[in-house]
C-alpha cells in the first residue's frame, strides 16, 4: 500500500502466525506481529514507524505510571467474502480519541497519522485478520505520556501506538447486571465521556464486588442522585418499553459516546422505532420489570455488538427477563450491523472503509 506520510517499516523476522491457534482465540491474548508507533516531542507528532510487536522500556518516573495520562480506543477490522479488509466507522474512533485527548491534556493526533498508521499496519498484518464468519481483528490504538518527571503537570512527550489481536466469534451469552447506587463511574464535569485509562481503573473495585455476588457487570447510575441509569462497564445500555427504545443521553458528559450506540440508534430510526435519548429512572425500570412492560434490555459495544441482558438486580431484588424471540429488535439490529461490518449487504451510510 502506498502511504503519503513517511512511515518507516521494520518487519519481524519471526512471525508468530504459525504458532497462533485461530480456533482457540482468547480476547486480547494473541497479538499480531507488528505495531505502529509515533512520538510526540517538541510540539509535534513525528517518527512514524511500524516495528515488530515488542516490550517497551520505561523509566520508573514515567508520568503515566503515576498520574495516568493515558487514553485508548477499541475498534475492529473485518474481512469481506472476497478477502478485502473492512473498517467500521474508523473515523468515529479517530474523532473520539481526540475528544479524549483534549480532556486529558494530551495533544490531538492528526487524522492522517491515525488512518495511515492504521491502514499500513493492517495491510502488513493482513494475514492476522481471520476470515471466518463472526471473527475479526480487534484494534487497540492508544496514547500515553512519556515524560520522566514527578511534578504533577501535563507531560511534554507522548507515544501513540496501535497493535491488533485476532478475536473469535464473540458469542455473547446473556449477561446479568446489578444496578449500582452507591459507587460512581463518572460525575458531571469529570472524565466519563473520555476513553481514559483511569475511568476503567476506578470501575474495577465496584464491578468486582458485584461479580462476587454473581453478576457479570454493573449498571452505573448518575453520581448525584443514583436514580438515572447511565451505562455499563464497557457498553452503553438500551431498553425497549412500550415499543420505545430508551437510552441515556450523552449531553451530561458522563457516559462514553459509543459508536455501536450511535449506529444502533440510527438503524432503529431507519427501522421505524421511536427512540428516546433520556435517562431511564431506576424506579421506572423496576416498574417496567414488575408489570412485564420491559420488552428488551441490552448492551451495545464493539466487543459483542449486542449483549442481551437476562437478569437485572435492583436494590437486592433479582428480575429475570424472558428469552427474546428471534424477531426481537436486538436480534434484527445485530444481524443488520454484522451484515454491514462483514460487507454482506451494501453500506449506503459511509460506515465502511
Ligand atoms: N461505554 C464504555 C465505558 C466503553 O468502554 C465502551 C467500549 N468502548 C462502550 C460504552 C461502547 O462503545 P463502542 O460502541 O464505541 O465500543
Amino acid at each position: 500500500m502506498k502511504t503519503m506520510l513517511q512511515i518507516k517499516v521494520t518487519k519481524t523476522k519471526h512471525s508468530r502466525l504459525p504458532e497462533t491457534d485461530f480456533n482457540n482465540l482468547v480476547f486480547g491474548r494473541s497479538i499480531s506481529d507488528h505495531m505502529f508507533v509515533a512520538d510526540y516531542k517538541n510540539g509535534e507528532w513525528t517518527d512514524l514507524r511500524i516495528e515488530p510487536y515488542a516490550p517497551l522500556s520505561l523509566n520508573p518516573a514515567n508520568s503515566t505510571l503515576h498520574y495516568g495520562q493515558a487514553i485508548f480506543e477499541g475498534m475492529k477490522a473485518y474481512k469481506n467474502p472476497s478477502g478485502e479488509i473492512l473498517l467500521f466507522r474508523a473515523d468515529a474512533n479517530q474523532k473520539r480519541l481526540n475528544e479524549s485527548a483534549v480532556r486529558m491534556c494530551i495533544p490531538e493526533l492528526p487524522e492522517e497519522i491515525f488512518m495511515e498508521g492504521l491502514t499500513t499496519l493492517l495491510d502488513l498484518d493482513r494475514n492476522w485478520i481471520p476470515d471466518k464468519p463472526g471473527y475479526s481483528l480487534y484494534i487497540r490504538p492508544f496514547i500515553f505520556a512519556t515524560d520522566d518527571y514527578l511534578g504533577v503537570k501535563p507531560s511534554e512527550t507522548y507515544k501513540f501506538m496501535i497493535f491488533t489481536c485476532p478475536v473469535g466469534d464473540y458469542y455473547s451469552k446473556p449477561v446479568s447486571v446489578k444496578v449500582e447506587q452507591h459507587y460512581s463511574r463518572a460525575a458531571e464535569g469529570g472524565t466519563g465521556f473520555a476513553k481514559a485509562a483511569g475511568n476503567y481503573a476506578g470501575s474495577l473495585y465496584p464491578a468486582q464486588l458485584a461479580q462476587k455476588q454473581g453478576y457479570d457487570q454493573l449498571l452505573w447510575t448518575d453520581a448525584k442522585t443514583h436514580e438515572n441509569i447511565e451505562e455499563s462497564g464497557t457498553m452503553n445500555v438500551m431498553f425497549i418499553i412500550n415499543d420505545t427504545l430508551i437510552t441515556a443521553p450523552t449531553k451530561t458528559g458522563t457516559i462514553l459516546k459509543g459508536i455501536t450506540r450511535d449506529s444502533v440508534l440510527k438503524l432503529a430510526k431507519e427501522m421505524g422505532y421511536v427512540v428516546e435519548e433520556r435517562f431511564l429512572k431506576v424506579s421506572e425500570l423496576e416498574e417496567a420489570l414488575q408489570n412485564g412492560k420491559l420488552q428488551e434490555a441490552f448492551g451495545t459495544g464493539t466487543a459483542a455488538t449486542i449483549a442481551h441482558i437476562a437478569k437485572i438486580n435492583i436494590r437486592d431484588n433479582d428480575y429475570i427477563l424472558p428469552k427474546k424471540p428471534d424477531y426481537a429488535f436486538s436480534y434484527q439490529v445485530l444481524k443488520k450491523l454484522d451484515d454491514i461490518k462483514y460487507g454482506r449487504i451494501e453500506d449506503h451510510r459511509g460506515w465502511i472503509v
